[in-house]
């Protein structure tokens, strides 16, 4: 696998090439990044982010709101929040430097078993247990694993890990996983594992792991309102706790089993009702909206919320769920 992995490496722009040393910031960020979301979507989102805080201290002085707003598209805003939480923590309790042990990583905010392993191995060199989705997917091919289990797959992977060179072994995996030992189609004869590999002999490598039946998403209803005043468009804050905690948004009800009306909006106005609607999902639920438009004029009352310039809307960092709203209710204008 190191040998495979010093000949095709994906050349990433969080990633140490030959012979530079791997940038534990960088590794950080790339691995918070890169959770449920794609290589291809995080890359101009990595460079454009380290362009504005390159370093730990900057993002530790980063203002939180600017931070969210950058983060708006990459999913969980936790994960945003809890990137300024642990650059604060390591600059108060750890010289502004990066512990490189598992141990200490785990206990800063936002750290999981699977990213204080990841950053222990691919930045300082020690020897984890790395073990994400396509990690987990090589492992229980190449031991024909039909049942795996977290703690099984751990197992396996602990097994074969070397006790040098365990990052780039842990990216090595990754990078098997993302271009040859893909979820359809593995490209076995490329695969440098195939001699060892035992889903390979069985002749159905894609077998492995069995899949599980998927569990149906409930499906949750709300509505959405844009109101507009001037060329204005009123923008709220969510609540800081719960979902898109903290992010700015367009007023919306709460989310329930039935499609609600106008009971929420923000002001009595003369509201309509547009015929489409936005279905977003979510991790645990699809969300379905209903949107409502209202114009008013002159002074509005409108208490916790901002108005923004329409023209403007692509800077206030709304969530992917917001921002599929305001295309569908700009095109209506
Ligand atoms: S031989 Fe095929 S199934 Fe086995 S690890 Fe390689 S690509 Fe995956």
């Amino acid at each position: 696998m190191l040998g495979w992995y010093d000949r095709h490496r994906r050349d990433l722009p969080w990633r140490a090439r030959p012979g530079e040393v791997a940038d534990p910031y960088r590794v950080w960020l790339s691995e918070v990044m890169l959770q449920q979301t794609t290589v291809a979507t995080v890359r101009p989102r990595f460079t454009a982010w380290v362009a504005r805080w390159p370093d730990l201290a900057s993002l530790a002085a980063a203002d939180e709101a600017a931070v969210m707003a950058a983060w708006a598209g990459l999913g969980y805003y936790a994960r945003a929040r809890n990137l300024v939480r642990a650059a604060r923590a390591i600059a108060d309790e750890h010289g502004g430097v990066l512990p490189g042990e598992e141990a200490a990583l785990r206990a800063l905010p936002g750290f999981g078993d699977y990213t204080a392993a990841a950053v222990a191995a691919i930045a300082f060199g020690r020897r984890a247990v790395v073990v994400d989705a396509n990690v987990s997917r090589v492992v229980a091919r190449l031991r024909a694993m039909p049942v795996a289990t977290p703690a099984a797959i751990r197992a396996a992977t602990d097994a074969i890990t070397p006790a040098a060179r365990a990052g780039d072994f842990a990216q090595a995996m990754m990078d098997l996983g993302a271009t040859i030992c893909t979820p359809r189609n593995p490209r076995c004869l490329l695969c440098p594992l195939r001699a060892a590999c035992a889903g390979f002999a069985s002749g159905t490598p894609e077998a492995f792991p069995a899949k599980k039946a998927k569990r149906a998403k409930p499906q949750r209803f709300g509505t959405v309102f844009w109101l507009e005043r001037g060329g204005e468009v009123l923008l709220v804050r969510r609540p800081d706790r719960g979902l898109l905690g903290g992010m700015r948004a367009l007023p919306t009800g709460p989310w329930t089993d039935a499609m609600p009306g106008i009971e929420a909006a923000p002001i009595v106005a003369d509201w309509h009702m547009l015929p489409a609607t936005v279905a977003h999902g979510f991790t645990h639920f699809d969300l379905e909206l209903a949107l409502a438009v209202a114009r008013v004029e002159g002074h509005v009352a409108a208490e916790g919320g901002e108005w923004w310039p329409v023209a403007d809307l692509a800077s206030a960092g709304l969530p992917t769920v917001f921002a599929k709203a305001a295309r569908l209710l700009e095109s209506d204008r």
